[in-house]
This record gives C-alpha cells, structure tokens and sequence, in this order.
C-alpha cells in the first residue's frame, strides 16, 4: 500500500467515526477521497494526511436560532447555519439553502463541494454554505420578509464583504437576498459586496439568474465540440422547476436542443414537442406556482403527478439533473441508459448517487459532476463581487462572455485532470483533482492552517 492510500484510508475511517450519521457529508466525502490518490502519489511532498485531515474538518460552524412570526401572530423557530468550510483560496462564499431538508450534513456536504467548485472557476473565493430548515412553501410574503430578516440579525455577525459572502441557492432568489440585504445594510451600514444574487437594481450582476443553467449546458457545449459536435437537433431531459432548470432549459433551445421535461416536488412535465419556456416562466417566475398550472394551460403535455422524471421511458440524449442531491439512483441510471443518454450534466449538487454516477461512467456515458458542471453560478457570483468593488454594472454581453470562457477553462482543465490521472473518462476523478490541486497548493503554502 502507497502512503497517499494509508492517508486516505486512516481520514475516511476517522471521518465516519466523528459524524457517523452525517450520511450526505460522508457521501460527498467518500466520492471525493476514492479519487485523489492519483494525485497525492505524483505529489509526494504534500503531507497527505495531514491535508486530508485539515481538509475535511470545517475551519468553522455556526448555528443559530431563528425566531419569527406567521401572519396569525404565533412566533415560530427555525434553525440557522452558516459553514465556513475553508478558505485557503479567499473569503467563504456559497449559497443559503432554505428547505426543511437543511441539517448539518447536507449543509456541510455542500460546503465541502463547494471548496473545489470555487477553485475550479479559478478565481479567488473560498467554500462555505448556510442556510435554514425553514419551508418557504405556502409562506406569505411578509412571512418570508420577516424569517430573512430575522435571519439575517444572526448572520450579519458572522458575515462581511471580504470574509464570507453568501448568495442563494434552493428556497432563495432575488426577493429573499433583497430582504437579506436590507437588513444588513440596517445592522452594519451600506456595504453591497456581502451578498451576491442582488436584483439589478442594488448592485446585482446581469446574467446571475441565468448563469447556473446556462454555465451547465456552456459545459456540455465544450465537451461536444471537443467531440466534433453540437446540441442541434437533440432532446434533452431535465430536472427541476427553479432557475437553474429554467435557465438550461433556454439556453439548450437557444443552441437548437430540445427540452421535454421538467419537474417539482409534486411530478413532472413530460412535454415531446419541446418545452413551452415562457409558459414555464410565467408559471415558475411570475405566478410563484406549481407545475400543475403548466400542465392545465398546455394539453399536449404530460403531467406525471407523484412519479420521478428519471423513471421517464422515452428516448433523450442528454440529462440535466437540476433539482436536488441524490435524484437519481442506480435503478434511475439504469433506465436513462436504456433510454439511450450519452452525457449526464448536473446542474444540481450532487444530483446522482455515487452508484449511478459509477454506472454512467461504466456504461460509457459522459458524467460531468456538479462542481464543474454548476460552478457558473458562483462563477458569475465572483464577477458580482467584482462589479461591486468596482462601483461598476457590466453588460449583460460582457458578463455572459466571461462565464462561457470560466466553463471552457472548467471542462478544460477536468479533461486533462482525468486524462493525467486516471482515465479519460473519469470526469469525477477529474473534476476533484483539478479543484483539489490549487487548494492543496495553497494551504500547504499557507502553513497547513
Ligand atoms: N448556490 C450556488 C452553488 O451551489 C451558488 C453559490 C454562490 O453564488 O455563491 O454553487
């Protein structure tokens, strides 16, 4: 046995006897630490365990209580989180997930993602991630308005525009950083830079919005080309209703794909001619409604209530999972193979088990993993950082232009890794030791703090 594999085997056994129950952190964990060894083996002068050691424990947790009133004058709690994961390679940043599913492990398997997913746009931002339990289903806006608020008079201690700068991800958008943001700029004074996501209004980025989804097909569009090809002309299936679905969903159509599906909590779209964008838009951005509403306005659709779009039987050549961790299991690769798909983007965080992701890669399908797949949305969060240490808004062009040539350089430099360190095939070997690379670099450099 190599030193790299003692290393590894010595953190992930001391990992799972810490957090035993921390199934999703160790999930993310687990895939991360079977494809390093590679890299640690050419690198010899790392200090294996100690990194990987240092690398897997938080440099810091916070939780917090968040009081707030319904609409019927009760007072309710919910719990607040804020991981800093690490920041060798600049301030935290990463996003605040509202959900009822948020714990400690989901929140700290998303953080860790995030170290690598940051480091691989390239540009100076560190890992971390928050967030609450809280369900902003059915809630009021002045519900919402007064949980971001009370929320925030936690956060905003632990925060700042050159320490940690969060941003959205599920549960939050636009409407809620903005009632984020106006509570900071009560408690600590006007300063833009701590949040990223804003409406364009206060400092927002053009291009935000749209820069998960579009990031994730830019990504495919590479791997394509790379191959002496193009969208044109291919279905696509994806997942989830919020804006990284509704974003890939555009930018396929742009580039001559075709999209059929779509999905929330409750079911999924099956759509053969194509989705109808801006139906989905005024159903999912305007009206704030389930996809029920779509299905009722368009009668040639499908709508499959209560079932998993990955359990769809019909032909696609492309899957963009982007609605939530762990979405597709073995069973589901299984059947999208048979379905005859060719490349598995996730524009979700960790959207496929560590089976189905194997099983894709096995069965010679392009598995390209979330943190190079998705990193476009904390890519153009970076270029928000930017613009406002500026005092600057670029133009949507300007913007748009940066992300594609951050996602060549993304699936560029996961395509050597793989190829250097593995197999040209491994884009999940690849994609972790791109990011993984820098990071050791600079916490090594930084005296392993
Ligand atoms: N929540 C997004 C992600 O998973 C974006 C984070 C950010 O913009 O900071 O990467």
């Amino acid at each position: 046995m190599t030193k790299a594999n003692d290393a590894i085997t010595a953190v992930q056994k001391a990992i799972h006897n810490k957090d035993p129950y921390q199934t999703e952190f160790l999930q993310a964990v687990d895939e991360f630490l079977s494809t390093v060894e590679p890299f640690l083996d050419k690198h010899p002068s790392y200090e294996a365990d100690q990194l990987l050691a240092m690398l897997t424990e938080p440099e810091r947790i916070l939780q917090f209580r968040v009081p707030w009133q319904d609409d019927e004058g009760n007072w309710r709690v919910n719990r607040g989180y804020r991981i800093q994961f690490n920041s060798a390679l600049g301030p935290y940043k990463g996003g605040l997930r509202f959900h009822p599913s948020v714990n400690l492990s989901i929140l700290k398997f998303l953080a860790f993602e995030q170290i690598f997913k940051n480091s691989l746009t390239g540009l100076p931002i560190g890992g971390g991630k928050g967030g609450s339990d809280f369900d902003p289903k059915g809630k009021s806006n002045a519900e919402i308005m007064r949980f971001c608020q009370s929320f925030m008079t936690e956060l905003a201690k632990y925060i700042g525009p050159n320490t940690d700068i969060p941003a959205g991800d599920i549960g939050v958008g636009p409407r809620e950083i903005g009632y984020l943001y106006g509570m900071y700029k009560r408690i600590k004074q006007y300063d833009a830079g701590v949040l990223t996501g804003k409406p364009l209004d206060f400092w927002g980025s053009k291009g935000r919005t749209e820069a998960t989804g579009y990031g994730t097909v830019y990504f495919v569009k590479h791997l394509l080309a790379d191959r002496n090809e193009n969208l044109k002309g291919k279905t696509a299936a994806v997942s989830g209703s919020g804006n990284v679905a509704i974003y890939a969903i555009e930018k396929i159509q742009e580039l001559g794909g075709k999209p059929v599906t779509c999905s929330d909590s409750n079911g999924y779209i099956y759509d053969e001619e194509g989705i109808d964008l801006a139906l989905l838009k005024q159903v999912k951005e305007v009206d704030r409604d389930r996809l029920t509403a779509y299905a009722q306005k368009r009668p040639q659709a499908q709508y499959h209530k209560d079932e998993n779009v990955w359990d769809l039987k019909a032909n696609y050549d492309l899957a963009f999972p982007c609605a939530t961790q762990n979405e597709i299991d073995e069973t589901q690769a299984q059947t999208m193979v048979s379905n005859g798909v060719r490349v598995v983007a996730e524009g979700a965080n960790m959207p496929c088990s560590i089976e189905a992701a194997e099983y894709f890669m096995a069965q010679n399908v392009v598995y390209c993993p979330g943190k190079a797949a998705n990193a476009g949305g904390v890519a153009v969060s970076a270029l928000e950082m930017s613009q406002n240490a500026q005092r600057l808004q670029w133009e949507k062009e300007d913007v748009d232009k940066q992300l594609n040539t951050i996602m060549k350089n993304i699936y560029e430099s996961t395509r050597d890794a793989a190829k250097e360190y593995g197999s040209e095939k491994n884009f999940m070997l690849g994609a972790n030791i791109a990011g993984f690379s820098r990071v050791a670099k600079a916490m090594t450099e930084q005296g392993l703090v």
